[in-house]
């Protein structure tokens, strides 16, 4: 099927790719012309495992394209995905300005009937104004007798196995009352649902809740976590034994039950908020919601809080050795990254900081350009060179093993703060080590205290 897409980012390109890999032809529109540069030299502006590799064959293949001209993307596709941002507005709504500029853009180019696909994180009711609003550009152009038909069809994909999950999607949700449009879709869709059928059709009002309620759900589990693990570090309990005896359990599961140091990323806090502001627009505050992006606000100062006791002199002229700077392993995205909450802090305090990671070195520069308190180091070994303390924000693979007799000669203060549970608290210890993860019971080193 001929397909266009709207919106390069993480949803639209990995979609984009996807469609074009199982034999769909895809023209992709951006209104940034370096990423379209970029992307027409098959060159990812994302790291996203298997992305590199897609992109160079159906670019070859000719099945994919880019322009940054919205009328090639009117004219190529019959159906015509919306993939743009939808940030926060000061208020936590989400802002659907992007999408609705874009709704309007293909009614304004459109010669033929064309079918939206809103992929883009959207509140509930958003399909409807989409549809108003092609509606509306249509009667002004004086051509009502065009058609467009609005789908919801929320994206569920998880960065870092962005293309993985459009490849294998667990289920697909699709938000339409029109019979065309469910036929279309169903037909573009044949080739992922070859094992069962993954096709869930709904209403597009449930199917644009279903996306916040998952993520949601997901925020919530971390942040009970979280809150959890604060406690057991009271109690002397270890959070790792709770989280493997309830994850043991059914109907819990291992999925998110994770403690750390705070969810970060473009959507579990946007969309919390977004969903917030809906229930109070709406006149039903959800309390539970509320607490979950409280305790996750807190969260994100943890790794702060469990470092300055180990400092009583204060943090000022420290240099502080930070691994991981990605909001999750295998992605260089570090909108609203616990390591950004961290880093802030430290420089508040007048130290420095050290930085590794396996993919958000370029991210970071772009996003806090050259700064004296900012270093950033060619290995994670690097970062330890006359560094008082260890902090730990993300749970890359190659941070998993680690030399703690290493670690012990090379930190001044000999202090490893975790945010991602990664070690063994006792054999830490046993190598002079201050190790504190999040909710581990504290093994105190042998030797004088800092
Ligand atoms: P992004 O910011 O990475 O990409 C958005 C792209 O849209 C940018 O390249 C921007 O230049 C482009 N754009 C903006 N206005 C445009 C226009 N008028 N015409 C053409 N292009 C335009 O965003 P993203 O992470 O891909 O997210 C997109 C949407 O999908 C959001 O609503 C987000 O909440 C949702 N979502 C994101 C993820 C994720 O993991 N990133 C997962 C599921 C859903």
């Amino acid at each position: 099927m001929d397909v266009s897409v709207f919106g390069t980012g993480y949803v639209g390109l990995i979609q984009a790719a996807a469609l074009a890999d199982v034999g769909h032809r895809v023209l992709c529109v951006d209104i940034d012309p370096g990423k379209i540069r970029q992307l027409q030299q098959a060159v990812p502006p994302i790291s996203e495992p298997g992305l590199g590799s897609a992109l160079e064959e159906n670019i070859k293949a000719g099945r994919l394209l880019f322009s940054t001209q919205a009328s090639d993307a009117v004219e190529h596709g019959e159906l015509i995905f919306i993939a743009v941002g939808t940030p926060a507005d000061e208020d936590g709504s989400a802002d659907i300005s992007h999408v609705l500029s874009v709704a309007r853009q293909i009614a304004n180019a459109m010669e033929a009937n064309r079918t939206l696909i809103i992929k883009s994180t959207v509140p509930v009711g958003t399909a409807d104004k989409v549809m108003a609003c092609a509606e509306e550009e249509l009667a002004r152009r004086g051509k009502p007798y065009l058609s467009v038909r609005v789908v919801s069809n929320p994206e569920f994909l998880k960065e870092g196995s962005a293309l993985a999950d459009c490849m294998r999607p667990d289920r697909i949700i699709i938000g339409t009352a029109d019979e065309e449009a469910r036929a279309q879709l169903t037909e573009l869709y044949a080739p992922f649902c070859r094992n069962r059928e993954k096709l869930m059709f709904m209403d597009s009002r449930s199917a644009e809740l279903t996306k916040y309620a998952a993520n949601a759900m997901l925020a919530t589990r971390i942040s009970f976590m979280n809150e959890l693990a604060n406690l057991t570090e009271q109690l002397g309990a270890d959070i790792e034994a709770v989280r493997r005896g309830i994850g043991s359990d059914p109907r819990i599961g291992y999925h998110f039950i994770y403690p750390g140091c705070g969810f970060g990323g473009s959507c579990l806090p946007k969309d919390l908020r977004a969903l917030l502001h809906t229930a109070e627009h709406n006149g039903m505050p959800l309390r539970l919601l509320r607490s979950v992006t409280e305790v996750n606000d807190d969260q994100r100062h943890i790794l702060l809080r469990k470092l300055k006791p180990y400092f009583p002199a204060g943090l000022a002229g420290k240099k502080i050795a930070l691994w991981g700077l990605a909001f999750k392993p295998n992605t260089d995205d570090m909108r609203e990254a616990p390591s950004r909450y961290l880093m802030e802090s430290l420089w508040q305090e007048g130290a420095t900081v050290h930085a590794f990671d396996p993919e958000s070195m370029s991210e970071c520069r772009r996003l806090y350009g050259y700064r004296d308190d900012l270093h950033l180091c060619a290995t994670r070994d690097d970062t330890l060179e006359d560094a008082d303390a260890l902090v730990i924000c993300t749970e890359w693979k190659n941070f998993r093993v680690v030399d703690f007799e290493m670690l012990a000669s090379k930190l001044r203060a000999k202090v490893v703060i975790d945010g991602r549970n990664l070690y063994n608290p006792q054999q830490a210890a046993d190598a002079g080590l201050h190790y504190r993860g999040i909710g581990l019971r504290h093994v105190m080193p042998e030797g004088p205290a800092v």
